[in-house]
């Protein structure tokens, strides 16, 4: 007797699907995994990593037990261990670095694999403060883009996807829109028939940056937000690391084109150029 439950897709991914999950209920298994129709941004189609979802959660060859490494680092030579035995081996390296150094010798360092509440940020955080370890953000790549929002417009949010058809301009800046979350893509196109004009900002010709009206190859490590939306109100920043200036005269020429190209677009005055 098949049900339906009703889940999100646990990927760190913008579009946080809904999804509809039918279960087998004498087997317990899952046998179909779909978007939900009545999402509003998922519109019932999930994209091609987790339409095959349940292939890989049932796939024979999926690691099922931890493996221990048996020889040199880099000689890919590994032997199944029992739960318990990997857990008391793992606990013990632990102790063993807390008692010759401190706990705070140990730094945990993960990141959003998997952003359900319980496997991405609670229980493992409980351990490690438990322990006393090193406290770290967690991620040191997603810290530049946070604190670069938080900057541009004062706390890191992300665009309503619903309020894109109402741009006049969208800047995907580090974004391959198509590949990473297919959901916005909608909306794009939605403005885009409205008349809004469409730059991508992107060091790869990505196929999402061949949709676009045009593709400004910027090299740098720049923070920005994504969105532009009645003129006057443009929300595109650029933000160089601690005040320096942008890595390459390259990045300096894709930054000057990107910013005549806004000014152009919004009809606000282009910033004065970078050397
Ligand atoms: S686009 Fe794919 S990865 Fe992103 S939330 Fe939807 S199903 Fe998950």
């Amino acid at each position: 007797m098949p049900s339906i439950v009703r889940g999100a897709c646990p990927h760190d991914c913008p579009d946080t699907c809904a999804t509809l999950v039918t279960v087998d209920t004498g087997t317990g298994r899952a046998t179909r995994i779909q978007g939900d129709p009545a999402h509003p941004v998922t519109s019932g189609f999930l994209c091609a990593k987790v339409n095959r979802y349940l292939e890989r959660t049932y796939h024979p060859d999926r690691l099922r037990t931890p493996l221990r490494r048996v020889g040199p680092k880099g000689s890919g030579r590994f032997e199944p261990v029992r739960w318990d035995v990997a857990i008391a081996d793992i606990a013990q390296r632990l102790a063993d670095v807390r008692d010759r150094h401190g706990a705070e010798a140990i730094l945990p360092y993960s990141y959003a694999g998997t952003m359900g509440m319980l496997q991405g940020s609670s229980m493992d955080r409980r351990f490690f403060h438990r322990l006393g370890a090193s406290m770290l953000a967690r991620t040191i790549c997603a810290e530049a883009g946070r604190v670069g929002m938080a900057m541009t417009v004062g706390a890191n949010i992300g665009t309503d996807p619903e309020g894109v058809p109402q741009a006049d301009l969208i800047v995907l800046w580090g974004t391959n829109t198509l590949t990473a979350n297919p959901h916005l893509w909608p909306f794009i196109l939605e403005a885009r028939a409205n008349g809004a004009r469409l730059l991508c900002i992107d060091p790869i010709r990505t196929r999402t940056a061949e949709q676009c009206d045009e593709w400004l190859p910027a090299t740098s490590s720049i923070t920005t937000t994504s969105r532009a939306t009645r003129p006057g109100s443009t929300s595109c920043a650029r933000v160089p690391p601690s005040g320096r200036p942008l890595a390459s005269p390259r990045s300096r020429g894709s930054m000057n084109r990107a910013s005549s190209s806004l000014a152009r677009s919004t009809g606000a005055p282009a910033p004065a150029s970078s050397a």
